[in-house]
């Protein structure tokens, strides 16, 4: 169904389409939900490969990534990107015979079609669509009919350069409940995987959620909820829902402490076990430099990584707000944040680096 046709049907407020729609376009989908774009998504190492082929995808649907198959765990974005290619290839393209579907509704819609002996109808259903995207297909049925239907669904658009994206929680060998043939289609394309979020990434991420949500949130909550919550970014927009629905409804702004009391559920708040001095006379012993110098105005080399360092370590194993490392050091809240943000960066490229802090670490929460 092309744009010429398009004109026959309203796009609700939403996006959604509705009308006298064809089944297939787009009615078990979320395609339209419109907070699924990729300008709401934030790129990092973490999901920089599958944004991109996802884009790919878009700009060129059926040719470098068909079929494309993003995995990864919970809550990392998985079906984002996949909507995210949905509203950018319709929006583009005026096309709606797109569909998005999630496997379990495919799977139900594959067991009522064998049950009323429609099945050829229900794989002309979906061999009709220009591009087919399937979210979590771990969740694709174990009964081999099952799986033999989707199986000749995948071949027809393989074969026909017609674009599949799927996701799933695992990669394709690790799939269980799933059929050799299954998982070879699986493999036949470009695999991206989604990985836990760094830390900057998880700053970013709150932090454009609390934009587009409108909430004012402090860097130092910022960066208290990237560091005390886990990768499960479902998980972040919770808290700062909470966090904002408490805003609204007591008028108070959000500070770290009211955080720290109202997430105390989710998050494990570290003791401070350690006190400063032993950190920093660690790392300083570490790096052969005295304390005084660590806490100076000195610019030089030698001192500049290690106060890096110790302010993202005590960031790391202590509560201390930025402004309260800042204090440690002579240094403003926004200089601890840069160092936090320059190491971060740093950690990413540099596994000698890595080692170093993870050494240190466990050498201060042995003290
Ligand atoms: P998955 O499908 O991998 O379980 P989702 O795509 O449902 O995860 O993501 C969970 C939530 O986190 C969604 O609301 C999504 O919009 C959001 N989200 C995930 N990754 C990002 C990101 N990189 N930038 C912005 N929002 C994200
Ligand atoms: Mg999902």
């Amino acid at each position: 169904m092309k744009a010429e046709k398009l004109k026959d049907y309203k796009l609700n407020g939403k996006g959604a389409v509705s009308g006298d729609l064809p089944q297939y376009a787009g009615v078990h989908s979320t395609v339209f939900n419109p907070k699924y774009t990729f300008s709401n998504f934030v790129v990092g190492e973490s999901n920089k490969k599958a944004y991109e082929a996802a884009k790919g995808v878009c700009k060129n649907p059926g040719t470098l990534y068909n079929p494309l198959l993003i995995h990864g765990g919970v809550g990392l974005g998985k079906t984002h990107i996949l909507g995210s290619i949905a509203n950018e290839y319709v929006n583009a393209n005026a096309i709606v015979d797109v569909m998005f579907i999630s496997c379990e509704i495919f799977t139900d819609d594959v067991i009522h079609s064998i049950r009323q002996k429609t099945l050829k109808t229900l794989e002309n259903k979906y061999n009709a669509l220009s591009m087919f995207l399937i979210d979590d297909v771990h969740f694709i049925s174990n009964s081999e009919q099952t799986q033999e239907v989707f199986i000749n669904i995948f071949h027809y658009f393989y074969e026909r350069k017609k674009q599949i994206v799927l996701t799933s929680d695992k990669p394709p060998e690790s799939l269980g409940n799933i059929t050799e043939s299954l998982k070879r289609c699986f493999k036949l394309g470009f695999l991206a995987e989604v990985l836990p979020p760094s830390m900057e990434t998880k700053v970013s991420i709150l932090q454009k959620k609390a934009e587009l949500e409108n909430i004012e949130l402090s860097d130092d909550v910022v960066y208290f909820l990237a560091s005390s919550l886990g990768s499960n970014i479902r998980e972040l927009e919770g808290s700062l829902l909470k966090l904002s629905a408490h805003a609204n409804f007591t008028g108070n702004s959000i500070d770290l402490e009211i955080t720290k009391k109202l997430l105390k559920d989710l998050i494990m708040i570290k003791p401070d076990v350690v006190d400063i001095e032993s950190i920093l006379h660690v790392i300083c012993q570490h790096f052969g430099i005295g304390i005084n110098d660590i806490s100076s105005t000195k610019r030089t080399k030698d001192v500049l990584l290690p106060r890096q360092l110790a302010m993202y370590i005590l960031k790391r194993l202590t509560s201390l707000s930025f402004e309260e490392i800042g204090l440690q050091f002579g240094k403003d809240h926004s200089t601890v944040i840069y160092s936090c943000n320059q190491v971060e960066r740093k950690l990413k490229d540099n596994e000698f680096l890595s080692k170093t802090i993870d050494k240190l670490m466990n050498k201060i929460t042995k003290l």
